[in-house]
């Protein structure tokens, strides 16, 4: 069967140039680079170009980057070592829209006895900013905004959500997973103190992540061992996959432009032809202000789940929400917190693409939805019930 995949927000495939890269470390040079021999210390200086290459493309220092395992490991540790670091400060402020290595980290804090704060979205899924500002208190150890939604690709504007919290003197992280390979980056001209990047979002493989940290930031570790990446990461390097995303991030740098022109161009077109063939659909979040490569629709009164099920027999890999939220019935918190409609909340599906897609996939999936959205409807009580109310039957 065909495969056509358009759930790169939830993985990505590994590029061939990334394991071509990766190869060698598991066999020949499988050297510890804590090691003091040659052995080992030619894996360690391999381990530093692939820590140079992923600050080259955050426009970061080297020194200013931690390996980690995960882009939940990254989160984890931002909020929770920073917490760490200012034991005396016990607020804690988000947004409602989070990835659960954020909420739930959230939800660990307040049972802890932290008080929390979940910044609102309004309908379009943007920010409110004035509730963010009136949240900050003396007692705020950490502010933690999502570059982009995982859901529905909406972008905050992290430089206007740094300044306001910079501006208190206090540090500020961003779970920039969805943002990195997507949109041009550079923490030299940032807010941001902390930025968590995963690396099977971006074409490395799954079980490595970084955590950007400013340098000059305070920072405890959350993985406490070794003196691995400088005493701010204990375990030893998973080498193999560290230089897999030194060059997964090298290649991300060369891709960008192709992500936001033709990726986009082909969002752009399936995002129009849905429109073009499906009567009641609705795009969740804002759409000035979205990942290129990114679709959220709601399909009224059908259920996501069912679409989901029937695109996967015909080869079509998408989402309904995220990844992590998709097998539940009930609607995911983004779109929840978004204030979608419960008839368009639960039929959301996402669309996310990467560069391996292609117009003839796009036709695949406009040729194969319409007639799946009519089968579904023409068997929900919902549907029926909303053609009445039309005076259509
Ligand atoms: N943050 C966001 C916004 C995500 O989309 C994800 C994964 O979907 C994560 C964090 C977690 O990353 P990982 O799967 O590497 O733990």
């Amino acid at each position: 069967m065909k495969t056509v995949y358009v759930d790169n927000n939830a993985t990505t495939r590994v590029a061939p140039e990334v394991v071509e890269a990766m190869l060698p470390y598991f066999s020949e040079f499988y050297g510890n680079p804590s090691s003091m021999h040659f052995f080992g210390g030619q894996v360690q200086k391999k381990v530093n170009e692939a820590r140079e290459r992923v600050a080259d493309f955050l426009g970061a220092e080297p020194s200013e980057i931690v390996f980690t395992s995960c882009g939940t490991e990254s989160d984890n540790t931002a909020i929770l070592g920073t917490l760490d670091s200012y034991p005396e400060k016990r607020h804690f402020i988000t947004s409602r829209v989070e990835h659960p290595a954020v909420m739930n980290v959230a939800s660990h804090l307040s049972r802890k006895g932290y008080r929390t704060t979940g910044i609102s979205v309004d309908r379009e899924g943007r920010l409110d900013l004035d509730e963010l500002k009136e949240s900050i208190a003396d007692e705020t150890a950490l502010v933690s905004i999502m570059y982009a939604n995982n859901e529905t690709g909406v972008l905050f504007p992290i430089e206007e959500v740094g300044e306001i919290v910079k501006s208190s003197g206090i540090p500020f992280h961003t779970d920039g997973v969805q943002a990195a390979g997507k949109i041009p980056l550079n923490m030299k001209k940032s807010t941001v103190d902390l930025f968590s990047l995963s690396g099977h979002k971006l074409h490395a493989p799954k079980g490595v992540g970084v955590l950007y940290v400013r340098k000059g930031t305070k920072f405890s570790p959350f993985m406490i061992g070794g003196h691995q990446e400088k005493g701010r990461r204990g375990g030893t390097e998973n080498v193999p996959y560290i230089i897999g995303l030194g060059k997964a991030c090298e290649l991300a740098k060369k891709h960008l432009e192709d992500e936001n022109t033709r990726v986009k161009s082909l969002r752009d077109y399936l995002e129009v032809k849905i429109f073009e063939k499906i009567p009641n659909t609705l795009v969740n979040g804002d759409r000035k202000s979205r990942l290129p490569n990114t679709l959220s629709v709601s399909f009224e009164y059908v259920e996501g789940e069912s679409i989901l099920l029937l695109l996967s027999d015909l080869g079509i890999c998408a989402s309904s929400g995220s990844a992590c939220t998709s097998g539940s019935l009930e609607p995911s918190h983004v779109l929840r917190a978004m204030g979608v409609p419960f008839t368009a909340a639960h039929g959301s599906i996402r669309f996310s693409l990467s560069i391996y897609n292609t117009k003839e996939e796009m036709d695949y999936i406009i040729e194969h939805l319409p007639p799946i959205i009519q089968r579904l409807r023409d068997i929900s009580p919902f549907w029926k019930d909303y053609l009445k109310s039309q005076g259509k039957r």
